[in-house]
């Protein structure tokens, strides 16, 4: 039952096919034209409150929405709430649980286009990524909704000695808080809002900052599929505000959380401080991913999916290629042609279909990254720059860049966006620059190109993350196919998207009766 195949993922849209995209373009068109506004929602009513604009961060100029943010009092009453509601949701039968999520599912297939189009405008997703969102996101709805009738459906029978009846079963563990970061608005959100809740807990999710209104129109989509307003409550707001009123409180059964390394410290240390009960903390944070490129592997191909792993979604992406390790004598082919495919790409609207880069996330995400590419520019040796357009000037886009260093240790921390750093070794130096990687302490993706079955067992043996990818890009893993989470710096480890995935959200528990 573990890796059972009895579901299939979302089908998504197919853009190329004219008849599929006219009406999907027609109906962003449309709700781009509106205004959206997200709300808190604690106990299934809409609160009011002072409202901040929310603006296209591929055109500043344009207010998007606004969001009015929670209080810390208003994140206390929801918290009350869902301990109120915990004991039925938890008691509620697994299937029945599932059943709303796959409702949920379903609700976002029919709003597939105005969800995409909230992505498009407010996290500056290019179509296809918009598109590759809301099917994620529906994915994590069936999937956790297929594993928890497998995961809970009920006491498993141990094989005992005469005379006792053993038997194993999972429960839900409480409330769960789950923050979630932008650069997966839906997906990501919804994964760990579905998991909490497939697993019996009631849930007070807080979207990231910057992306409060695809989170909260989702929201209301999962309220519509009958998942009680009690059970969950979105607070949208200020990371330290709505976490620091609630970490504490050990009403707070668990903590899911996908964002920076510093901000899960953060919370890990808050949880440690806290009286009472222990509780996990399920985080997925960033990485130091490498590529490794030797003399073997078919340079065509190399480039496509390098560029792919380092610049789609402007690079944000916490499983993104940050370094490419390339083998000496094939480093001139190799980056020639990288520097080729970079000129082709086009950074510009998001919403226009021929845009292969859209905007980083905001003004401070652009100065990060731009210091970061200052510093390059003296320390390194540029390979090619795609070049500027003029939407850059309306918002916050980065052009996507590639600098030659002389060693990984110039990369002192994760670079969140669509700068590639390349490093060339010698053939005999190999197995230095996997403990080169491993020893960044980082470990979520790692890509291999070659065409030598030894290396790939080289590869499993030695590194230290955990996704890796051989001959392909090192993006976009899919629900239930491959599971995805890192380790060390990376993360807690357990896998979004995989077979054991509910069981880190879940009490297990034992009777044994004496018969
Ligand atoms: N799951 C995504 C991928 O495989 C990355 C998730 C993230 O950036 O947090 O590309």
């Amino acid at each position: 039952a573990l890796y059972g195949t009895a579901r299939e993922n979302s089908l998504g849209l197919d853009l190329t096919d004219p008849q599929v995209l006219a009406p999907v373009a027609k109906r962003m068109d449309e709700v781009a034209a509106t205004k959206w506004h997200g709300k808190p929602s604690v106990g299934g009513a809409l609160k009011d409150g002072t409202a901040r604009e929310v603006r296209d961060p591929a055109d500043h100029s344009r207010v998007i929405g606004t969001v009015t943010d929670a209080t810390p009092e208003l994140a206390t009453q929801a918290l009350e709430r869902a301990t109120r509601a915990f004991p039925a949701w938890d008691a509620t039968h697994a299937a029945d649980r599932a059943a709303l999520l796959e409702r949920t599912a379903d609700l976002y297939e029919q709003n597939m286009a105005e969800l995409c189009a909230i992505c498009v405008r407010e996290a500056g997703k290019i179509m296809a990524d918009a598109v590759a969102e809301v099917r994620e996101a529906v994915d994590f709805l069936r999937y956790y909704a297929y594993r928890a009738r497998i995961d809970f459906a009920g006491p498993e029978v141990m094989p005992g000695p005469t005379g006792e009846r053993d038997e194993y079963w999972l429960a839900g563990r409480g409330t769960f808080l789950c923050i979630s970061p932008w650069n997966f608005p839906l997906a990501i959100f919804t994964g760990q809002i579905s998991a909490a809740l497939a697993a019996g807990n009631c849930v007070l999710a807080k979207p990231a900052e910057q992306t409060p209104l695809v989170a909260a129109r989702a929201v209301e989509l999962m309220h519509e599929a009958g998942i009680p307003g009690d059970v969950l409550h979105l607070l949208p707001g200020d990371g330290a505000a709505i976490g620091g009123a609630l970490i504490p409180d050990p009403r707070v059964s668990g903590v899911c959380f996908t964002g920076s390394v510093p901000t899960a410290h953060i919370i890990n240390k808050a949880l440690a401080e806290r009286e009472g009960a222990i509780v996990p903390l399920i985080a997925e944070t960033g990485g130091q991913n490498a590529m490794i490129v030797d003399s073997t592997a078919l340079t065509e191909q190399v480039v496509v999916d390098l560029c792919q792993s380092a610049f789609q979604s402007a690079g944000q992406r916490c499983s993104a290629a940050r370094v490419l390790f390339v083998q000496e004598d094939v480093a001139k082919r190799t980056l020639g042609m990288l520097a080729g495919a970079m000129k082709e790409l086009k950074v510009g609207d998001p919403s226009d279909l021929s845009t292969d880069i859209g905007p980083v996330i905001d003004a401070e995400a652009k100065e990060n990254l731009e210091a970061h590419i200052a510093r390059m520019e003296k320390e390194a040796k540029l390979i090619a720059r795609a070049p500027s357009t003029a939407q850059m000037e309306k918002g916050t886009f980065v052009a996507p860049v590639a600098f030659e260093i002389d060693s990984l240790d110039r990369l002192t921390q994760e670079v969140f966006g669509p700068v590639l750093h390349v490093v060339r070794y010698k053939a005999e130096k190999i197995d230095q620059v996997m403990d080169a990687i491993n020893g960044t302490g980082y470990g979520l993706t790692m890509g291999l190109h070659t065409r030598i079955d030894t290396e790939v067992e080289w590869m499993r043996r030695r590194a230290g993350a955990g996704n890796l990818y051989v001959n392909r890009n090192m993006i976009g893993a899919v629900v239930g196919v491959q599971p995805f989470g890192g380790e060390g710096l990376s993360g807690t480890g357990p896998k979004a998207g995989g077979p054991r995935y509910l069981s880190r959200f879940a009490c297990e528990r034992v009777i044994s009766i004496n018969t």
